[in-house]
């Protein structure tokens, strides 16, 4: 898997090697597709289902774990025929989810499939689980089989747009090319995300390229809820919590993560706004075990505050200090839970688009003539060149070493003359005869 490059392929790019620890008695498979308008796993799954199996099976083998749940949500196991506890090989089960969000946050993707909370703050293997999402797996099984390094990545292209679409490209790819190949276009008024709309983060299409971990690129208009939230201020979002919050609760209520026990209480947070890194610095620290899923900013307060945003100011705090919680005791979750989930229609409402949900068509596969593969394309330290200017490599060549510690190398995704700029990129362009 190192030797692959591979990564969590709808994260935050943790390298997924540093996940198999020994003590994991259940491997948990993430097809949740938690957002709105996102089909890239939905269609590995129902054309490549056989290769996800097969990567399932080998992180079995390895890691000695009896057996796996693919975990998929409701209306994904509806369009793929399959039946909520189905065997679909020797130690592989069927797990349905609702259809809530956010049931691809692992910690409560980990209690919906397998009935055991994580504590607050730690890995997941402390409960005995590993979290792979499918398409890992499927690079998992392409790597054993083949030998193939990760050097595409099947993207959502979605949003309002005509035709919603799936398509497999090299890694390194311009997302303005993508669009131009595509015919989309981008309308005054219209901002374009990488990932989902509640998660996802704003990008600038004329610079930005595909990563290991893009599974969507959303074309959305900048009045709609996901967009909007996006562009919040964290000093104003903080003086307006000091001043409008009536300590209705609701959003700790409502909060998923606080839901399953954890002690994380949104409205203490927006109350003590400003002085409270001071004042209760260990109320504080549970920033850390926020998902930032933003129930609590966009369906929960009703005074147009953002937790949320307040939250993610104490989180780059903490983050600057190296700190974070981690609790000790075993948590359980709140009885009224079950009914307190939102239903992945209602939170598609809420962030107004509801009605640009296609189902995605697959496209193919397709060829560009020039990629940059960033050096930093997963957590950890970023890969280090094995090439220089002017160097021809063919594709499949290693161009970046991983680095010390906690890191991955980078392939080439097509043949070419590479540039390398240093701590940042390598660009391959296909030589023209
Ligand atoms: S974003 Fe808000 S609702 Fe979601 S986990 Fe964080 S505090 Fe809870
Ligand atoms: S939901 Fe809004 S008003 Fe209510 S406690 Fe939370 S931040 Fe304050």
């Amino acid at each position: 898997m190192k030797n692959a490059g591979i990564v969590g392929a709808g994260g935050a790019g943790f390298p997924s090697y540093a996940k198999l620890a020994d003590g994991a008695d259940m491997l948990v498979v993430n097809g949740a597709e938690c957002e709105p308008l996102l089909y890239t796993d939905y269609i590995l799954l129902k054309r490549d289902m056989p290769m996800v199996l097969s990567g399932i099976k080998a992180v079995l083998e390895y890691a000695k774990i009896p057996c796996a749940l693919l975990c998929v949500k409701e209306h994904t196991a509806a369009r793929l025929k399959l039946k909520d506890g189905v065997k679909l090989s020797d130690r592989i089960i069927l797990k349905t989810l609702p259809d809530v969000y956010p049931m691809g946050d692992e910690i409560s993707l980990i209690y919906q499939a397998t009935g055991r909370v994580v504590k607050p703050g730690n890995l997941p293997i402390t409960s005995g689980v590993i979290v792979l999402n499918v398409e890992t797996l499927y690079n998992i099984a392409r790597a054993v089989k083949t030998g193939e390094p990760v050097m595409e990545k099947l993207v959502t292209i979605g949003g309002d747009i005509p035709e919603a679409i799936v398509v497999k490209v090299p890694i390194g790819t311009s997302v303005a090319e993508l669009f131009e190949r595509n015919s989309i276009e981008i309308p005054e008024g219209y901002t374009v995300l990488d990932g989902g709309p509640s998660m996802g983060k704003v990008i600038d299409p004329e610079n930005a390229v595909i990563t290991k971990t893009t599974k969507g690129l959303l074309i959305l208009p900048d009045h709609c809820e996901a967009i909007m939230s996006k562009y919040l201020d964290g000093e104003k979002s903080i003086a307006r919590a000091e001043t409008a919050c009536c300590q209705c609760t609701r959003c700790t209520d409502m909060c998923p993560r606080h839901l399953l026990g954890y002690p994380l209480e949104p409205h203490k947070m927006v109350r003590t706004a400003k002085s409270a890194a001071t004042v209760m610095p260990e109320m504080v620290i549970t920033a850390t075990l926020c998902c930032g899923c933003g129930i609590c900013e966009s369906l929960a307060c009703c005074q147009g505050i953002s937790p949320k945003a307040v939250i993610n100011e104490y989180k780059s705090l903490l983050a600057k200090n190296k700190m974070r919680y981690v609790g000790k005791d075993e948590v359980a979750p709140a009885i009224e839970r079950d009914w307190r989930m939102v239903p992945s229609e209602r939170w598609a409402n809420v962030l107004g688009v509801a009605r640009f949900d296609k189902l995605a068509k697959y496209v193919g596969e397709q060829t560009y003539n020039k990629v940059e593969i960033l050096l930093r394309q997963h957590i950890g330290a970023p890969s280090v060149p094995c090439v220089k200017d002017g160097d021809v490599v063919h594709k499949g060549d290693k161009i970046a070493e991983a680095a010390e510690g906690l890191s991955l190398p980078q392939y080439a995704p097509i043949s070419g003359r590479v540039t390398v700029f240093d701590g940042e990129k390598i660009v391959i362009e296909k030589v023209i005869e």
